[in-house]
């Protein structure tokens, strides 16, 4: 009996959540073209990086993905606004940054939806979303067919939240990634609120160089 019980669960928690992470993390393919580079950056806004990131794209004509924590807008709603008046995308990250793993229906509901009302109070519309750590679940995606939203991941994470990332390291994988047609997932903040990451300055660097050319 205990054994079924404990079948039972496994089976519920594959079907539920690891079987959408994997086919959207591994098996699923965006629509792409050879040649052109798409970058995205999680977990902003943070008032150290974020503009100086949004400069480096708007100097070169480029509009990015900004996937943004529910939390962080609400502290800095003028940064977010910022990356709107510019043409960049919306997308909805979480409202408080944590593993989605072990998310159930209600609080895959209750993050989501306060990140949602955090970015209405301010006018502000995502039309894409992004789980924490690319962990996707049954819930999210009911309800981002609710909410009009477009689940994207990445086909690369240069892993640029790390601040001893060499900067060559992240432009290596943007030149790779662009040959590809690829999506990259970058970051202009690390998971915390007062995120004082010295991080994102590896990542700009990488930016400045590859628009150099
Ligand atoms: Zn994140």
């Amino acid at each position: 009996m205990v054994i079924k019980i404990f079948l039972g669960l496994v089976l519920a928690y594959t079907i539920y959540s690891l079987l959408p992470t994997i086919y959207y993390k591994y098996i699923y393919v965006e629509d792409h073209e050879e040649g052109k580079l798409t970058l995205s950056f999680d977990d902003g806004p943070n008032p150290l990086y974020t503009l100086k990131i949004k400069d480096i794209l708007d100097a070169n004509g480029v509009q990015a993905y900004f996937f943004q924590v529910g939390e962080k807008v609400q502290a800095y709603p003028e940064l977010t606004k910022e990356l709107v008046a510019s043409g960049h995308h919306l997308g909805l990250h979480c409202y408080k940054h944590s593993n989605p793993a072990l998310w159930g229906p209600i609080k895959t509901y209750k993050d989501m939806k306060a990140a949602l009302d955090v970015f209405e109070a301010q006018d502000l519309r995502p039309n894409y979303y992004r789980p924490p750590h690319g962990w996707v679940n049954l819930s999210m995606i009911y309800l981002i067919k609710k909410w009009n939203l477009e689940l994207k991941l990445w086909t690369c994470l240069p892993g640029d939240w790390k601040e001893d990332l060499a900067w060559e390291k992240i432009y290596g994988d943007l030149e790779k990634e662009k040959k590809k047609g690829g999506l990259v997932c970058l970051h202009d903040s690390n998971h915390s609120i007062n995120s004082k990451s010295q991080a994102p300055k590896n990542t700009i660097r990488a930016l400045e160089e590859y628009f150099k050319k």
